[in-house]
């Protein structure tokens, strides 16, 4: 198995939509279920292994003592304590040590991307991208091809200064 295959996997719920994304910007395993159903949630959760991050407060707080720990076993839920995206994620961040993989998640669908030669990207994506790029990567299920460009550095930046202000935390 790759580090990556047993890797720690969210599911979120509606109440923080945004911050699934977010977490596959970072490379992460993370699903978007948009049911009201909180038995769902946590029954899907349970079957897949994952972490439910939720900002209900019923959900979060009833099963936060079985939250995942690095190397830790129960895979549970646990209650954001805020409304903005990047302190969620400064949250989730902090709790589970995340660190940063760009490009190695679709960041809508969540499958894995797969890195292409540029030969293979030409053609595919528009030519002012293929001239000035040299890393691409395709995601199968989308049939969408990703680069490193503006977005991922936009979105990339924001995520990796909310991995260092954890670590600066952790440090002092
Ligand atoms: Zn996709």
């Amino acid at each position: 198995m790759t580090p990556e295959a047993c890797e720690i996997r969210f599911l979120v719920d509606s109440t923080a939509a945004r911050l699934s994304r977010w977490l596959r910007f970072l490379g992460y395993d993370a699903v978007l279920d948009k049911t009201d159903s909180d038995a769902k949630l946590l029954a899907r959760a349970r079957r897949e292994g994952r972490v439910l991050l939720t900002r209900k407060r019923a959900l979060g707080t009833g099963s936060r003592a079985g939250v995942a720990v690095p190397g830790g076993a129960m895979p549970g839920a646990m209650l954001l304590s805020s409304d903005f995206v990047s302190e969620q994620l400064e949250q989730v961040a902090r709790a589970f040590g995340l660190t940063q993989r760009p490009m190695a998640r679709c960041t809508l669908c969540n499958s894995e991307l797969s890195l292409v030669s540029r030969a293979e990207a030409d053609g595919r994506v528009p030519e002012r991208v293929y001239q000035s790029r040299s890393e691409f990567a395709y995601c199968p299920h989308c049939d969408k091809y990703y680069w490193k460009g503006t977005h991922w550095e936009h979105a990339g930046k924001t995520a990796a200064a909310v991995v260092s202000r954890r670590q600066k935390r952790r440090r002092s």
